[in-house]
């Protein structure tokens, strides 16, 4: 028999509903009853985010901001992303993101080519203009305190698995809590009536929606503290190296940090040889690293393109989790950040500043919108690490063709402030013959004719 009854979270009260039933529902202590799409609450909407990384962080914030009772679960609050933390310009604007947060303004990229030819690019950059570097732990944990600021309640928790309370209910949230110490963890739910992916290329949340798998990148990178004459060096200059022996079809980094260097690689088509392509990176960048004490060794995947599935029911995937990753920059921290807020942006309108129940077309306008306005961006870049990437003659060639200014100044706008730049048609026409005669000069098109194919697909939307 189910009677009605009412209960609290954290002081809140909840909506009248049915009694527990099942011993799951009698161990969480209440329950979110079944409520339609689009329904009047009598209380906030409330939303888990699994992963306060900064797709997590940024959909917290937005939606705590917006109206809706946000729980935010966190495996790791000093965790350390293995991750280069280059950001653009725009995210440095759009996320308010404070100067001490950066550890260095990078105004000098170096790209060399498999023989070692280096062409300086960031000639064109203004004196306001610069890439951020950044240590993640300091990015993660600082974005996710303004998200706890704004009114999200934040857990120290390892999400383990949900399940759906009914056709239109909410979902229970199990995760192991980390709040009283211990490594283990003390088993603890809530109930939601949404919950938003935002757990990284290893995505649980993603599983639990059959989500779909993605085709990822291993990349490895290793920390260096270098003697202060070698890091003066790296002060406000980064590296990229590409060749067949740094990577089959990415690049090496050395990316200055606060006090040392990253140095990493990565690659999808053969990640058993990843070691082997450090090894290669570092024997390339020996000489300005030279002397320096390794401090940490990190790897993890990059996702290479969006899951199959973004969205099932009130559940959705934003960053990492999603796969929004770009090909050839290997840039993912902007667009996670802005798939969450994006994706909390939706949510929030949906549900009317979480005062109603929001909806899977609520939740598919946030993919939709996120298509539309990156979808050229990582066409663009997928063509870019097809035609370039493939050989070295055609790496030589790119990197040739990095001498030009136009290049520069339209990588440098595309990449900082994520707009595909329209050029002057003129220089257009000179850029590809240009690039035509680079490419020739290399017999880079014989070698990977075969190899390229420009036939790769938007990323699927969600059906309504
Ligand atoms: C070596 C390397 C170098 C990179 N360099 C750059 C770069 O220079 N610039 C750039 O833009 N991008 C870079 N990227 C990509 C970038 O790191 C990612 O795109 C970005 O971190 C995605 O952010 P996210 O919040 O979606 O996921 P993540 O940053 O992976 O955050 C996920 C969070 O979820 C937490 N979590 C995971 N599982 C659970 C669970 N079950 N329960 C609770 N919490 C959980 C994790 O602890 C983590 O904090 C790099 C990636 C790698 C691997």
């Amino acid at each position: 028999m189910r009677v009605a009854f009412s209960s609290s979270i954290s002081g809140q009260k909840l909506l009248q509903c049915n009694a527990p039933t099942s011993r799951a529902d009698r161990a969480v202590g209440l329950r979110v009853c079944a409520i339609k799409d689009g329904a009047v609450l009598d209380r906030k909407l409330r939303v888990a985010v699994i992963g306060g990384g900064p797709s997590g962080a940024c959909t917290a914030e937005t939606l705590a901001s917006g109206g809706v009772e946000t729980f935010l679960i966190e495996r790791k609050l000093d965790n350390c992303k293995p991750c280069g933390g280059a950001i653009p310009l725009c995210m440095v604007d759009e996320f308010n993101i404070p100067a001490e947060i950066i550890d260095r303004k990078v105004t000098k990229m170096k790209m060399i080519s498999p023989s070692n030819r280096e062409v300086d690019v960031g000639k064109t950059l203004s004196e306001t203009e610069y890439i951020g570097m950044c240590r993640r732990e300091v990015l993660d944990a600082y974005l996710r305190d303004r998200a706890k600021s704004n009114g999200a309640t934040v857990y120290n928790g390892l999400f383990m698995r949900m399940e759906k309370d009914g056709p239109e209910g909410g979902y229970t949230v199990h995760f192991n809590s980390y709040e009283e110490g211990g490594k283990v963890g003390k088993p603890q739910s809530i109930k939601v009536d949404a919950v938003v992916g935002a757990d990284g290329a290893n995505s649980r949340v993603a599983k639990e929606i059959d989500a779909g798998e993605y085709d990822y990148a291993i990349a490895f990178q290793e920390r260096i503290r270098i003697p202060d004459d070698k890091m003066a060096y790296y002060m406000d200059l980064a590296e990229m190296y590409v060749g067949d022996d740094v990577s089959p079809d990415f690049y090496g980094w050395v990316f200055p940090k606060y006090d040392h260097v990253a140095v990493g690689t990565g690659t999808v088509i053969n990640k058993s040889g990843i070691k082997q392509y450090q090894q290669a990176t570092r024997d390339r960048s020996k000489v300005k690293t030279e002397g320096g004490k390794i401090i940490r060794v990190e790897a993890h995947p990059i996702p290479e393109h969006p899951r199959p599935r973004r969205a099932q029911g009130r559940v959705a995937l934003v960053g990492d989790a999603a796969g929004y990753v770009t090909k050839c920059s290997g840039e993912g921290i902007y667009f996670a950040a802005k798939s969450g807020r994006m994706c909390a942006e939706a949510i929030v309108a949906g549900s009317k500043n979480g005062t109603r129940m929001v909806s899977e077309q609520d939740l598919n306008v946030y993919l939709s919108k996120f298509d539309t306005k990156y979808w050229l961006t990582y066409k663009v870049l997928d063509i870019l690490q097809k035609v370039f990437y493939r050989s070295n003659p055609a790496r030589e060639a790119f990197v040739e063709m990095c001498e030009s200014e136009y290049v520069q100044r339209m990588t440098f706008d595309s990449y900082l402030y994520k707009t595909v730049v329209p050029g002057n048609p003129l220089d257009d026409a000179k850029l590809a013959f240009d690039t035509l005669g680079s490419l020739l000069r290399g017999n880079a098109l014989r070698q990977g004719a075969k190899t390229v194919s420009f036939g790769s697909k938007q990323p699927e939307k969600v059906a309504a």
